[in-house]
């Protein structure tokens, strides 16, 4: 059966990962052991790979997707079988190409930002030991151009009479420098859907001239908090620089005639819990600017998960008494994830507090300052 996920998946013959040096079917997928595929070897090479896969590395590669099911949630399978079934588009691109990133947030790793090798080192050399850190042994900060211009081949190919969708991710893409070059590489951008993750730390003229060309544009943007929650989870970030950049991104995208899709990608995190009213408010707010606000789709996936970051693993009081002042038009669904799932246990609010001493240590911040922290720490 869980073979057979694979199998009927449409990231074995219309979906592309690349992740660093990596190809593979998806994002999730697991990679154990080698030899990886070489994407260097080109498009044709990796799909004909993926139908090489044995029925146990499915079984290990799929672990995700096959739990999700089980347990009678979207998986990232359902996610592209909806995006590539009726025929719109022909293959999903997956690119996470550099982890070169400005922020240092407090539920990421250096997997994906290379402003974190340096806090998992102190943390590494503290005894931290965090189990779900999951640091790739490779970690470029730079594009390989090489296997960039080979997955190009594939695209610009396909374009010609097919559409097909993009999706680029960080680092933050703002950051690097191969981001400008990038836009030059597409032969067909009227058939290229582009779906873009930001931080919105920045915002250049190029990024909004080059995105106004594509057929459809959807900008993502990160969220886990407002003013001084935003700057303590988003260490390095600015919370008027983001305001700012996301007002003059909503603005000048109006006159695009372009499909665009603004998106919030909200997350309660456990050092921002205080904060949700202000977090919901604020996506309101996006929404009056043209923003999609607060829909189902974002509050049932609004918990953050992993590790010490896990609202879920938080005190039940103290989140009763969060929740019990929340107040939205979609609060039935977000109360019920917050205390129906809360998996409070003592071993894992050390960890909480472990992370929290270490990271201000290296930050030089006191997570007890901030709002979640001042009324969190009544509940200890
Ligand atoms: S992990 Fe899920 S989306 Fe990825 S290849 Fe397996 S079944 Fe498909
Ligand atoms: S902006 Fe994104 S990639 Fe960068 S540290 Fe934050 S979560 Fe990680």
């Amino acid at each position: 059966m869980s073979a057979q996920i694979f199998h009927n998946c449409k990231a074995k013959t219309n979906a592309l990962e690349l992740s660093f040096l990596r190809a593979r079917p998806c994002c999730l997928f697991r990679t154990p052991g080698r030899p990886q595929i070489n994407p260097k070897l080109g498009v044709d090479h990796v799909l004909e790979s993926f139908k090489h896969y044995t029925d146990e590395k499915v079984e290990k590669g799929c672990i995700k997707c096959i739990k999700q099911e089980n347990n009678g949630v979207r998986s990232k399978r359902n996610y592209l079988d909806t995006l590539l079934k009726d025929g719109e588009y022909d293959f999903y691109y997956d690119f996470q190409l550099s982890n070169l990133c400005n922020l240092a947030c407090k539920m990421c790793s250096p997997n994906f930002s290379s402003r974190l090798v340096k806090p998992f080192e102190f943390y590494k050399q503290k005894g931290y030991d965090d189990d779900n850190g999951m640091v790739s042994p490779i970690l470029p900060n730079k594009w390989d151009w090489e296997i960039v211009d080979k997955i190009f081949e594939d695209i610009n190919k396909r374009t010609k009479d097919k559409k097909i969708v993009i999706e680029l991710k960080g680092g933050e893409p703002t950051m690097q420098p191969e981001f400008k070059d990038f836009f030059d590489k597409f032969e067909n951008v009227q058939n290229v859907r582009l779906d873009i993750i930001t931080n919105l730390q920045r915002l250049p003229d190029y990024f909004l001239e080059n995105i106004s060309k594509f057929e459809e544009i959807n900008v993502g943007v990160s969220l886990e908090g407002t003013e001084e929650t935003y700057e303590y989870v988003r260490t390095l970030g600015d919370w008027k620089t983001f305001k700012s950049n996301l007002e003059t991104l909503a603005k000048e995208t109006r006159s695009f005639t372009n499909k665009i899709g603004l998106h919030f990608h909200p997350k309660i995190i456990s050092y921002g819990l205080s904060n949700v009213q202000d977090l919901l408010d604020f996506m309101d707010y996006g929404e009056s600017l043209g923003f999609i606000g607060a829909g189902d789709t974002s509050i049932a996936e609004i918990i953050w998960t992993p590790h010490h970051s896990c609202p879920l693993y938080l005190p039940k009081d103290y989140v009763e008494t969060v929740v019990s002042r929340i107040s939205h038009k979609r609060d039935g669904k977000l109360k019920k994830l917050l205390l129906g799932s809360n998996s409070y246990t003592e071993k894992q609010m050390q960890n909480t507090l472990k992370f929290i001493e270490l990271t201000d240590e290296f930050n030089k911040k006191d997570f007890w300052q901030t709002p979640t922290g001042k009324e969190l720490k009544n509940y200890l």
